[in-house]
């Protein structure tokens, strides 16, 4: 009954993990990231003292919530660039 937040919450994470380890995370600069999911998305990682993260999609843009794409990112950051060789994704 109360599980719904969690799920969602859970959903999005596993989401953003499957963003991040299919490569759709492309850093451009420091705390800039071109996300690559149905279409092309612009997130900006900020620490909260400079403000809220933002990224381009509807789905930030509309409701204000952290999406997937953000999270995609903070996951990337987090783990460190060693990442990066994982790049295969074909964007047609
Ligand atoms: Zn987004």
């Amino acid at each position: 009954m109360q599980t719904g937040n969690l799920r969602n919450l859970k959903t999005r994470e596993d989401r953003a993990q499957a963003l991040l380890l299919g490569g759709a995370v492309d850093e451009v600069s420091p705390n800039i990231y071109f996300v690559h999911g149905s279409t092309l998305y612009t997130v900006t990682l900020l620490d909260s003292v400079e403000g809220a993260s933002t990224c381009t999609c509807p789905d930030h843009e509309f409701r204000q919530v952290e999406c997937k794409h953000i999270r995609a990112c903070e996951l990337y950051k987090e783990s460190g660039t060693q990442q990066h060789s994982v790049r295969e994704m074909v964007v047609a």
